[in-house]
């Protein structure tokens, strides 16, 4: 075993081994990989070898495609048959909900270049005749997809490593991982030590125990999964002799399975309700080839249900179970990316669809580690993503809950509801008594709109379909009663919505935002290190607040903060709930040696109140301790001030497009500042807002969201943000690579559109915007403007197709409808609300 290595893999199932393979093909030939059983004797070798396409996913999106398009070229490269048999899937629909999904993806995939063809029940009949259509209202198919042998992939990618030049190491465990004074990691195994540059952590259902090495916390449990392979049956073995084409894979969504011909017989494998976790405390050292005893009883509902469209596979006896251990994690996608606060250590774990995502998981890893960068917006499956909430019993109740998902619809206004509620703020019983209806953002209950008093779903609006998943709204406990339905189109709490964004353009309204991510930089080098690494020039003057990007050293945007100096070498930075972990890490790993900055995380400590709207003013007015007028306290300042006995911050900024303040209060004194505001507030018409209602106000002023308009793959300027960067203050990370990608000129630009004829569903994010039947762009957000009454998106589209006035066309649940560019900001494009 070589003793220095530039990095080591762990793992040699599917994804270690594709890690190891494009590596190498990057140029970092002297990695070698680290296994401790045969390849492939985790998880992957009895995987099914499925590989879907379909995921509403964009980072799994790309992923996956990458994927099916580097299985299809290697035998080519390592002369290894992976035995890829793209025999096409189809997914049936019997809802219209379903369908709308299908609609909705089919636009995702376009913008993505994954080819889907929508077919009728008929076409399903002729393409899988032993399919009882019954009950089918349409289908979509992927002419790509298909399956693969996942131990002869890993073997052709092991061998393309190999010859390159890689080392793998069989039979050899990793006991324990070192960080050396020298930066680099020493990893020790039971047959000598490797020290090396980067560890890439690729352990599958062992990635807890891995984590546990170099004291982070993996956010992966897995599930137990099976499926059933029957004896040959006569009709698929006289289609064979026939020498008929495969029928494909087969999935009925409704029904939550998938289904496909195996050697002569059929192989089935439901997601069913009730799969437990397993390895909780983690595998034995001995585990090799592992399977669990079968449980069908789980599975009765789905083999029912698959004999009832499938009648032949209820004809034949059952060969074989399989039932093994599915990595999971909370949200079902991978954790692909660096691990927070650890240098040069690099995760590739959590993957359910492991076979499918090896190929685009190792491609894009390899990159991110050699170049890094990667050059796919990986936010969806970054391991930043989750906080150190996720631990052990969060864990099995979301990851178990998200196998369960796999197959039900994915709405995009979907709340789920395992380990909830789990991170309330203060107020978060005085909003539930105001009607609130919560959404969860990294654990934290966050109120998405307000229901009336006694407001609840009829029983028309809850029946559901004769489908075996697919709830279309929330279970909640015996005593309450949903009060909002999920959809792809504009749906019960619409209008509910709308009321609040008339109250915040007209009176004032009270929205809890406590679980933005806060932290404060001091220290001697703290203003110099800000304008090192942020686009916009750090306030000179104490109570200055100014919104600021963190780049990618290619000049995309990877952060984004609201910065305030709040002292002479100290400052406020607040980011995004969702991305604190990511936020935090991408910051500390940037801080200087000389312990000259220092970041102190305030996140729980600091709750925020939003008080917005023309009526604001006059609410704070009656309950602080200093003068609030616009010349006393003006747009872009922060003041310390009481509201009654509560010292706090107050930040004149929101993300409405109103007049109104943020503020930020120790989350001890939330209650009492909470009280004074809605008692001050009655008379000017106070109510609270939630998150819905900011996401249509935020429309109508074109402003960005991190993950949407802004990413990696957009540069700054081509997502508008040309007045938050300042080219003259000196350099800063990204500044160059800005300048060359300007120089070079952009592919894309960012516009508002108004979409003309909507009738119930509006842009969500992703449509294809098109033009003379050419796609152009894709939108990034869209919604229904209650103060401007539009139908409005933001969209990236090609430079050329920007100018105001132009129309376009943006496929809506595979509707097209006109759209409009029209300027920025369709609401008070001078902001005169805000500074007023
Ligand atoms: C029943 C079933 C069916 C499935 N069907 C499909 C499908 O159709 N399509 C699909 O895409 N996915 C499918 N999957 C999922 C798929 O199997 C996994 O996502 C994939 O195999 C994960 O690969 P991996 O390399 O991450 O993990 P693994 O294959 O588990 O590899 C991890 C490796 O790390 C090694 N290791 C761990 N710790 C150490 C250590 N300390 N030192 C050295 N080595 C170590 C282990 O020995 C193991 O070999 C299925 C899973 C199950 C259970």
């Amino acid at each position: 075993m070589r003793t220095h290595a530039r990095a080591v893999v762990i793992g040699g199932g599917v994804v270690g081994v594709s890690t190891l393979y494009h590596l190498v093909r990057k140029g970092w030939t002297d990695s070698v990989l680290i296994e401790r059983k045969e390849l492939t004797s985790g998880s992957t070798w009895h995987a099914a070898g499925l590989l879907p396409l379909f995921n509403l996913s964009y980072s799994v999106g790309q992923i996956h495609k990458y994927s099916v398009a580097l299985y299809q070229t290697l035998e080519q490269d390592t002369g290894l048959d992976p035995g890829l048999r793209q025999v096409s899937n189809i997914r049936l629909a019997r809802t219209r909900d379903r369908m709308d999904e299908y609609n909705y993806y089919a636009g995702v995939a376009e913008t993505i270049g994954v080819k889907v063809k929508f077919l009728t029940a008929g076409e399903v009949k002729k393409i899988w005749p032993l399919c009882d259509v019954d009950g089918i209202i349409g289908a979509i198919q992927h002419l790509e997809d298909g399956y693969i042998q996942p131990a002869d992939l890993t073997q052709a990618l092991a061998r393309g490593a190999r010859e390159r030049g890689a080392e793998i190491n069989r039979h050899t465990t990793v006991n324990a991982i070192e960080r050396l004074a020298s930066g680099e990691w020493k990893v020790s195994t039971d047959k000598g030590e490797v020290v090396c540059e980067h560890v890439v952590s690729a352990t599958g259902n062992f990635a807890r125990a891995t984590g546990r090495m170099v004291g982070i916390n993996v956010p992966v449990i897995p599930v137990e999964h099976q499926y059933i392979v029957t004896e040959a049956h006569p009709e698929i073995v006289k289609r064979k002799a026939q020498g008929l084409p495969e029928m494909g894979v087969l999935r009925e969504s409704d029904s939550s399975w998938y289904m496909r011909e195996e050697a002569g017989g059929l192989l089935l494998g439901p997601y069913e309700k009730g799969a437990p976790a397993c390895y909780i405390d983690g595998l034995s050292s001995d585990s090799e080839y592992e399977l669990f005893p079968e449980d069908l009883d789980r599975l009765a509902p789905h083999i029912e249900t698959a004999i009832a469209r499938v009648p032949a596979f209820g004809e034949v006896g059952v060969k074989k179970v399989y039932n093994g251990a599915i990595a999971y994690t909370p949200d079902g996608s991978p954790i692909v990316g660096p691990a927070p606060g650890l240098r040069n250590f690099w995760l590739n774990e959590g993957h359910s669809f492991g076979v499918t995502a090896a190929g685009g998981a190792g491609w894009q890893l390899a990159e991110w580690i050699v170049e890094g960068e990667p050059s796919i917006d990986m936010l969806g499956v970054d391991p930043r993503r989750f906080g150190p909430y996720a631990d052990t019993g969060y864990l099995i109740a979301k990851n178990e809950e998200a196998y369960a998902k796999v197959f039900t619809v994915h709405y995009p206004d979907e709340e789920r509801v395992a380990a909830r509620p789990l991170r309330q703020t203060p107020c978060y019983a005085r909003m539930k008594d105001l009607g609130a209806v919560f959404g969860s953002v990294y654990g934290w209950e966050r109120p998405n709109w307000f229901a009336p008093q006694g407001y609840a779903l009829s029983e028309t609006d809850l029946a559901k379909p004769d489908v075996l998943l697919n709830e279309n709204h929330p279970a909640v406990s015996p005593s309450e009663k949903p009060r909002e339905k999920w959809s792809f189109r504009r749906s019960n709490y619409f209008q509910f919505v709308g009321d609040e964004c008339r109250n915040v353009r007209d009176n004032v309204g009270l929205m809890d935002m406590s679980a933005f991510a806060k932290c404060e930089v001091s220290g001697s080098g703290a203003e110099g290190w800000l304008n090192s690494i942020l686009t916009n020039r750090a306030p000179r003057r104490t109570g200055r607040v100014t919104l600021t990007y963190l780049l990618t050293k290619r000049g995309g945007v990877r952060a984004e903060f609201t910065l305030t100096r709040i002292g002479p070498e100290r400052f406020y930075l607040v980011s995004a709930a969702a991305l604190e972990t990511h936020d935090f890490d991408a910051l500390e790993k940037l801080l200087p040696a000389d312990n000259s900055v220092r970041i102190d995380k305030v996140t729980t400590q600091r709750g925020v109140l939003v008080l917005a709207g023309p009526r604001s003013r006059e609410v704070l007015a009656k309950v602080s301790d200093i003068d609030v007028s616009n010349a006393a306290f003006p747009w872009l300042t922060a003041r310390r001030l009481s509201i009654k006995a509560a010292a706090l911050i107050a930040m004149r900024v929101n993300f409405v497009g109103e007049l109104g303040y943020e503020l930020h209060h120790p989350i001890e004194t939330q209650n009492a500042i909470f009280d004074a505001l809605m008692a001050a507030g009655a008379p000017f018409g106070i109510k609270p807002f939630g998150i819905r209602a900011m996401d249509s106000l935020r429309l109508e002023k074109s402003y960005k969201l991190i993950g949407r308009e802004l990413s990696i793959e957009y540069s700054a300027l081509e997502s508008g943000l040309e007045r938050f960067v300042d080219f003259d203050k000196g350099p800063f990370l990204g500044r160059d690579a800005l300048v060359a990608w300007r120089d070079k000129g952009f592919e894309n630009k960012l516009v508002t559109l108004e979409v003309q004829g909507v009738t119930d569903a509006d842009a969500r994010g992703s449509e294809p915007v098109m033009k003379n039947g050419a796609m152009i762009g894709r939108t990034t957000s869209g919604g229904y403007g209650w103060r401007t009454g539009k139908s409005l998106a933001l969209a990236m589209v090609g430079p050329e197709f920007s100018h105001i006035g132009g129309d376009v066309d943006v496929r809506i649940l595979g509707e097209t409808r006109r759209a409009i560019v029209i300027p920025d900001s369709p609401y008070d494009p001078q902001n005169k609300a805000l500074r007023c």
